[in-house]
């Protein structure tokens, strides 16, 4: 007989598999055994008008493949299908010798604004000749990150519809996302600046287009790798490209395309305690840099006819920082991905929203979105009816043969169990 597959496991059995893989080590999964809300001091701390907790599961991506080395990603996510979908694209890949990484820059980027300056275009010139005196107040601002290695790299600057003078402040915020750091470091610069010029400070803040840590992803698969019961993998692969070119075209058919991207993406970025409304606002304006708002991975057939899929995203994420070192599960799921820098971070969560994209469009294009979902929203319909685990063995086989899946026939069905 052989073993049960990992989805196939109970939530102990799957730790103790972790465990003896050497994934996991006893102390965390004891952890993560437990389920133990955050302490009432901790939560509280965090949060202004603290009132209680909100839980999602955490789950896991087995095996994916990056640049040679393999993975275990966790996710934070509450939508029951993602996980499933994202295991599914790690086992394609891996198959393909798995996904290659780009490293681009990582800086971080912060805007200064002032306006009431009478003199723009002086303004400009003074910043463009007074960088050394203008890094020296980045450093008293911020001396930790200068003294690991980052800080203010350079300053670029715009005159706005000749009204605003913007400075562009390119920061290297090391393993931290570093949002605080480039607000600390704006709000030096913009005193210092007006100190000189005059003006009036509108604003200075790091921006979310954090368009200087773009991660490129690259994965090339046999079309085989695609078959499916009814449709060869060169199909397949056809119609993926097909529907990508399609979303290059629809903005309505684009933005769900990425939505399935952030569904990977988020729920890795949640796990890792990272910012998702930072990473959502990066992404979607990355999208839409040309003014017409595009899909973020493209898919297309290489001169000896391998699918070949690609990624671009803004992905500043950080290792520490923010609720990084203070959420106790955020540290096993660090110590699961055994990930050293936060290059390496951002490359892993790239190609879970590669893998992400191609499961979904792999679905979408041969049996349909719904027919793997079936199962899985079967399962939380009956839950969400009151099933419990012992009843959802008989119910779920019979609602999934139900005409209508819905709560009116879940209720029902339950109910002629229960009679
Ligand atoms: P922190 O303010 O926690 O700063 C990170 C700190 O980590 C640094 O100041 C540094 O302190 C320490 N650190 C330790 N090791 C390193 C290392 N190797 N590299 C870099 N720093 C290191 O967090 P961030 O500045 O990263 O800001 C992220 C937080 O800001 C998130 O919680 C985010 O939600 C929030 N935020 C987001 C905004 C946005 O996206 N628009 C706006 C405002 C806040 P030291 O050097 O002193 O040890």
């Amino acid at each position: 007989m052989t073993s049960p597959k990992f989805y196939q496991l109970s939530k102990s059995e799957r730790l103790a598999r972790l465990v003896e893989a050497n994934q996991l080590s006893e102390k965390d999964a004891q952890f993560l055994a437990q389920s133990q809300p955050l302490a009432d001091e901790l939560a509280d701390s965090m949060i202004e008008n603290y009132i209680g907790q909100y839980h999602l599961p955490l789950g896991i991506v087995q095996d994916v493949m990056v640049a040679g080395k393999v993975y275990q990603v966790p996710m934070a996510i509450e939508e029951p299908s993602v996980i499933a979908a994202a295991n599914n694209a790690a086992k394609m890949m891996r198959l393909n010798g798995g996904v290659t990484i780009e490293s681009g820059q990582r800086v971080m980027f912060g805007e200064v604004v002032l306006t009431d300056l009478p003199q723009l275009a002086d303004a400009v010139k003074w910043v463009d000749n007074h960088f050394a005196i203008l890094q020296t107040v980045a450093q008293k601002a911020h001396p930790s990150i200068v003294k690991r290695g980052g800080g203010l790299q350079k300053i670029t600057t715009t005159i706005v519809e000749n009204r605003f003078l913007k400075l562009n402040l390119e920061i290297d915020t090391k393993a931290a996302m570093g949002a605080n750091i480039v607000n600390t470091i704006c709000e030096a610069i913009a005193h210092a600046v007006q100190a000189t010029l005059g003006g009036t400070i509108l604003l200075s803040v790091l921006t979310n287009a954090a368009f200087g840590s773009v991660v490129k992803a690259s994965v090339t698969l046999n079309p085989e790798t695609l078959a499916t019961a009814t449709l060869t993998g060169d199909a397949v692969a056809q119609r993926l490209i097909d529907a990508t070119q399609f979303a290059q075209l629809d903005v309505a058919r684009a933005a769900t395309h990425n939505k399935g991207i952030m569904n990977g993406i988020d729920a890795v970025i949640m796990a890792t305690g990272n910012d998702w409304r930072a990473i959502e606002a990066g992404a979607h304006s990355y999208a839409a840099r040309t003014g017409h708002y595009q899909p973020l991975t493209d898919w297309s057939w290489t001169s000896d006819h391998q699918l070949r899929g690609q990624i671009a995203v803004p992905l500043p994420v950080g290792i520490v920082g923010g609720s990084i070192g203070i959420l106790p599960t955020v540290q096993v799921a660090q110590r699961l991905m055994v990930i050293e820098t936060a290059e390496e971070l951002a490359g892993v969560i790239a190609a879970i929203g590669l893998g992400q994209n191609l499961a979904a469009l792999k679905a979408l294009v041969s049996d349909g979105i719904q027919k793997g979902h079936m199962a899985l929203q079967a399962k939380s319909l009956a839950i969400a009816v009151g099933a419990t685990a012992s009843e959802l063995t008989t119910l779920l086989p019979q609602l999934l043969k139900a005409p209508h899946l819905n709560t009116e026939t879940a209720t029902t069905l339950l109910s002629q169990i229960r009679a």
